[in-house]
């Protein structure tokens, strides 16, 4: 029979241990790291769902951007109403807010989940990819900018990042950024023949996208536009500088006056990580403030800053390793079903959280047993057949020293040895 298989740009996520390949172990990685990080700094998690109205999207993210405009999986339902499957985490959590009635108060939230965009799929672009979010609501511009930027310090640092670069930026307040458009509008017009399809739509629907063009001809027009640095107030130069000045040189920070970010809804401070070693798609985190969503959104004014992290592209980057746990391999040697030996192993999974105990489930000899525990890396195996079983001891065979000698020790002694593994 023909075989069914995953549709573009969707992955399968299989651990290393199945599946020969280390991506997914690598993502699986990052989000216990970025879990520890998030709670280090005292977020709470917040889980939405994954299919949304589609309107939220349109009044969000807006009709402009390429997101709502080209990539929504959208589709009615059986009662004819218009859904989507969720393309980014922001707009859900602000929804979710405002429906609890809690965007008046103060939150530090963080997400993990995955998102679709219909997009052309490619190294480091697909059409379900997993985010990670954090969401800073019910401040005004100030420290939720530093706290920001230092989340990403601390992820670049305990993941160990290669070469990782943050590029910040202000775009001002909505009248600074109206203000600024319709100049670069009036630069850009009587130039719009020498720009591209894209570049020319953009420049009626969603100027500021222009910055961003990966056209050459578009970045040499540019190189004399008007540039933001010279509208924003000095208030807002004065945060870029502290916020350079605060975490350099640990981290490598550059102000980028380029930078706008692709989704409407953004005002104020913007920032984006990049590293080298992604190629085209070089950017593994983005986020900024937007301070007008919630009343977009029917809600009350409640000033906000997040951020999206790509964990398919971070995780590429990720240095830091597995914590490394001891690996105990048991093996029950018995003709029958045992349930005695199988609570002796599970008792044992109870005594010790850094010690992992995986019990070796399918039938076989000793020899292929021990093989087994050998191709998983384990660093020890623990045997019980019939005869251990009859005097109540347990047999320990070290798998990483050569010609070790293997021990007989008592279930107290086997408590003991476990519990004493760091
Ligand atoms: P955005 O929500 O567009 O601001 O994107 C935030 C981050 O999500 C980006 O920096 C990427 O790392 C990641 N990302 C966005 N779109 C995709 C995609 N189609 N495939 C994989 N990662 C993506």
């Amino acid at each position: 029979m023909e075989k069914i298989n995953s549709l573009t740009g969707m992955l399968d996520l299989i651990s290393n241990k199945a599946d020969k390949s280390e991506f997914a172990d690598k993502i699986f990685l990052t989000e216990k790291y970025l879990k520890k990080i998030f709670q280090n700094y005292g977020m709470s998690e917040i889980r939405t769902p994954a299919l949304e109205d589609t309107n939220l999207f349109k009044r969000s993210v807006g009709d402009a951007s390429d997101i709502v405009n080209k990539e929504l999986y959208s589709f009615n339902d059986k009662n004819d109403k218009n859904i989507v499957l969720r393309p980014e985490g922001t707009a859900g959590v602000i929804r979710a807010v405002i429906q609890k009635k809690i965007d008046l108060e103060a939150h530090k939230f963080w997400y993990m989940g995955p998102m679709w965009r219909y997009e052309r799929p490619q190294k480091g672009r697909y059409r379900q990819f997993y985010q990670a979010g954090v969401e800073i609501l019910g401040n005004h511009e100030g420290l939720p900018e530093f706290e920001m930027i230092s989340l990403i310090c601390s992820i670049n640092q305990y993941l160990l990042i290669d070469k990782p670069l943050i590029k910040i930026n202000h775009l001002g307040d909505n009248k600074i950024k109206e203000l600024y458009c319709e100049d670069l509008v009036k630069y850009l017009s009587p130039l719009k023949l020498n720009l591209d399809e894209k570049d020319q739509n953009r420049l009626k629907k969603n100027p500021l996208r222009i910055l961003d063009s990966k056209n050459e001809t578009t970045q040499n027009i540019l190189k004399d536009a008007p540039k933001i640095n010279n509208y924003i107030s000095n208030s807002s130069k004065v945060l870029l500088d502290e916020i350079i000045k605060t975490f350099s040189p640990e981290c490598n920070i550059q102000i980028d006056s380029s930078l706008v970010r692709g989704l409407d809804y953004y005002t104020g401070f913007v920032f984006e990580a990049i590293s080298d070693d992604l190629g085209a798609q070089n950017a593994y985190l983005g986020g900024g403030r937007y301070d007008n969503l919630s009343s977009q959104l029917g809600g009350k004014n409640l000033p906000a800053i997040g951020m999206a992290i790509g964990l398919e592209r971070l995780s590429t980057l990720v240095n830091a390793e597995e914590a490394s746990n001891k690996l105990l391999s048991f093996i029950i040697l018995s003709e029958k079903i045992n349930p005695k030996a199988y609570k002796i192993a599970h008792d044992l999974r109870l005594l010790n959280e850094n010690v992992k105990i995986d019990i070796q489930l399918s039938e076989g000899s000793l020899k292929s047993k021990l093989r087994r525990a050998s191709k998983d890396n384990a660093d020890y195996a623990l045997i019980l057949g019939d005869q251990e079983l009859e005097s109540e001891t347990v047999i320990v065979k070290s798998l990483k020293e050569s010609n070790s000698e293997q021990k007989s020790m008592s279930i107290d002694e086997l408590n003991g040895f476990i519990s004493a593994i760091s």
